[in-house]
């Protein structure tokens, strides 16, 4: 429940995090938890223990699940059992294949439309109905700015992202009525492992920095503060809306 007089305090909520063991989930889950939240960390990898250790200093309670969200059994078994408690769901967890389209392979297009797409639409049809009950709840998932443009050799990359704006808008229509709000951040250029590849591209990654009117790529800290305002009641009539994040590129 909602216990507090401040704005942006998440107090009292339960967040669930996919993909809260590294980059910008890690980031998210240590603000919503410094912000109040109790967590539900999730990821498919033994990689929580740093983000627990954080949220518990902070006095919050902090349930771990490892799970594959591209497995629907997998997924259907462990969410449910959180269901019941989950007030703010960040659909984070994501994957990018790359390659030129006229060769893009069946598994790159299949399993990224799953990761991105799939997987937190169902992770959204499993939480979503507790929400509805109790006339309260925040689905923020993170989209992107291939969720506007299309970018280079990532094909399946932009299409998952397009999906979750279109997924981000259906379920803020259905739902806005029932005090759900569904948005969703697009985070720019980002120095994390999903941008390794460019990051590692000398010319790629000059002419990414050349168009960023902040002068610098961003940072998963620098996604925290939106995902502690798409959380918060701060933005209780900001519904289906892509929240930019992206040091201005997209103004250029
Ligand atoms: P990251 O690789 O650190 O994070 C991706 C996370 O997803 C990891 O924690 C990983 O464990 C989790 N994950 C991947 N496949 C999974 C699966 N099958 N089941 C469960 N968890 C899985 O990179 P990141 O940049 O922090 O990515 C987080 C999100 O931000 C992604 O959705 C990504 O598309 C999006 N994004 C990133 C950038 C950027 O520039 N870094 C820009 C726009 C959007």
């Amino acid at each position: 429940m909602r216990n507090d007089d401040n704005l942006f305090s998440l107090h009292g909520q339960t967040a669930m995090i996919t993909g809260a063991g590294s980059g910008i989930g890690y980031s998210v889950a240590r603000a919503l938890a410094e912000a109040g939240a109790d967590l539900v960390a999730a990821s498919d990898r033994e990689n929580l223990d740093d983000i627990r250790e954080h949220a518990e200093k902070l006095g919050r309670t902090v349930h771990t699940a490892v799970f594959d969200v591209a497995d629907a059994q997998q997924t259907q078994s462990v969410v449910s059992g959180f269901a019941e408690d989950v007030d703010i769901l960040v659909n984070n967890a994501g994957i990018i294949r790359r390659a030129p389209a006229e060769r893009f392979t069946d598994g790159d297009w299949q399993d990224v439309l799953e990761v991105n797409l799939s997987a937190a639409f169902r992770i959204c049809r499993l939480i979503g109905p507790r929400m509805l009950r109790r006339g309260q709840g925040k689905i923020i998932n993170i989209a992107s700015l291939l969720a506007f443009q299309g970018g280079l050799n990532v094909a399946s990359y932009a299409a998952s992202k397009h999906g979750l704006a279109g997924l981000t808008k259906a379920l803020a229509n259905e739902w806005g009525e029932y005090n759900v709000q569904a948005n969703a951040i697009a985070p720019g250029y980002i120095i994390t492992d999903t941008t390794k590849d460019l990051q590692d591209d000398g010319m790629r990654s000059q002419q990414i920095l050349d168009r960023i009117p902040a002068g610098r790529w961003g940072r998963a800290d620098d996604i925290a503060g939106a995902a502690v305002f798409l959380a918060s009641r701060a933005s209780d009539y900001v519904n289906g809306h892509l929240l930019v994040v992206d040091g201005g590129w997209l103004s250029r």
